[in-house]
């Protein structure tokens, strides 16, 4: 056993140091006194902000400048284990990693979603992936010499994080094409297995979306689900029997929950860790789930999309309910499902999608129109959550 608390406080495991993560870890250091241990179980050393990786896939950014090393976001007096959690058992709030077993008087499960572009036969070696750095990378140095053909998007199953990426990625790329001054030798089109962008917002934020598609020449054909790449014949295969053909593919990937969170029971029919909508707790008392790992159900009969703000909020509000309970003062809060999305669309613009996601009986959500202070204001974003960890970014109301 690893871990007993020496100093007569308590322990806090938090497993992940994505968003999610290293929000709960630093907001409970800054809210419990030193006798009790933050422990964060993380299996790279480098943070990349994912928001960026589509500035990346355009040469906005470079790699270094949107990673940095985790221990520079945490602060001083939380423990970090670099190594991969390989056991949760949820009933004892014991896990293992490197060989170690830790035992915590809380567990907070922020282990994201794993990418599985295997699950689609010939997607992985057809095309690039958005969703890593890597992908971005290769998918910005293609792009640089791309001068005539078929570019295509493809989002090769309904639901992913951040549901707003394909549509921006399509519309940076179409804004790329410009600035190389090959837009009118290249198509592009985007292929979406889901019925409409961002759905979950609302009918009128998919058509603001759609129309700014339009705007930019965009073809858009939703609902198709891929079921195969033929790479050589450069084609995508989907399940009503169409397809569609490509020159350059950029596609974002099937997801699923971590092995490590699987193996320990914790996922539900769905695949996804189920948790109480306003606690974040799970079935075991005193271990939560926060992020993209978690499945939301709302009653307009959709999931809460995986996104970093609902990450970084969740984890605010477990971080305050660990720390009132333990510190005994103060009244619990509750995760009330309020969030804000940018939709970047090139040019220097952006949009911005914000609402009530818990609003009954379907989400209000707002999609307010591109403009370059919306596009600053994710800049600023970036370089604050990069330079200076924003512990208090979502102020409480
Ligand atoms: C291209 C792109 C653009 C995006 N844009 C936005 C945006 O504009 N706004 C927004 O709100 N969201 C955006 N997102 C989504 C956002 O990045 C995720 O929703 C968010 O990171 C989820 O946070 P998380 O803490 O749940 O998971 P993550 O941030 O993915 O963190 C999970 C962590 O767990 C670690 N891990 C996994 N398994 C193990 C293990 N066994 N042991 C140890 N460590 C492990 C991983 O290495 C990772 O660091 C975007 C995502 C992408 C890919």
């Amino acid at each position: 056993m690893g871990d007993e608390n020496a100093r007569g406080g308590k322990t806090a495991l938090v497993l992940g140091g994505g968003i999610g993560g290293i929000v709960v870890a630093n907001e409970l250091r800054r809210q419990l006194a030193s006798k009790h241990r933050v422990i964060v179980f993380e299996r790279t050393q480098q943070h990349v902000f994912a928001p960026s990786l589509l500035w990346l896939l355009i040469g906005d950014r470079q790699l270094d400048f949107i990673r940095t090393p985790l221990s520079r976001l945490l602060h001083a007096g939380i423990e970090v284990v670099y190594a991969g959690v390989d056991r949760i058992d949820a009933q004892q709030r014991e896990v293992s990693a490197a060989g170690i077993a830790y035992r915590g008087d809380a567990l907070v499960v922020a282990l994201g979603a794993e990418l599985a572009p295997q699950r689609v036969p010939g997607l992985q070696a057809a095309g690039y992936n958005l969703y890593t750095a890597e992908g971005a990378l290769a998918l910005r140095d293609v792009l640089r010499s791309f001068r005539k053909g078929r570019i295509v998007v493809l989002t090769a199953t309904p639901a992913y994080k951040c549901p707003a990426a394909p549509y921006e990625a399509a519309m940076l790329i179409e804004y790329e094409c410009r600035r190389n001054r090959c837009r009118n030798d290249v198509t592009i089109d985007l292929y979406a297995a889901e019925p409409a962008p961002m759905g979950v917002a609302g009918p009128a934020v998919s058509a603001g979306v759609q129309a700014l598609l339009q705007d930019k020449s965009i073809g858009y054909h939703p609902g198709l689900q891929v079921i195969e790449v033929d790479r050589e014949a450069r084609r995508i295969l989907f399940a009503d029997n169409s397809s569609a053909e490509y020159d350059l593919l950029a596609y974002v990937p099937p997801h699923r929950a971590p092995d490590v969170v699987v193996d320990a029971g914790l996922t539900g029919e769905g695949g996804w860790v189920s948790v109480d909508r306003h606690t974040l707790e799970t079935s075991h008392p005193g271990v939560y789930a926060i992020g993209d790992v978690t499945s939301i159900p709302l009653t307009m009969g959709k999931p809460l999309p995986k996104a970093g703000v609902f990450a970084h909020r969740q984890a605010e509000v477990v971080a305050h309910n660990i720390a009132q309970a333990w510190n005994g003062r103060g009244s619990a809060l509750n995760f009330d499902g309020h969030g804000l999305c940018f939709v970047e669309i090139g040019d220097g613009q952006a949009g911005i999608g914000s609402g009530n996601f818990y609003a009954e009986p379907v989400p209000a959500v707002k999609l307010r129109r591109p403009s370059r202070y919306r596009h600053l204001l994710k800049v600023l974003f970036e370089r604050i959550w990069l330079r200076r960890f924003p512990m208090t970014w979502f102020v409480r109301r």
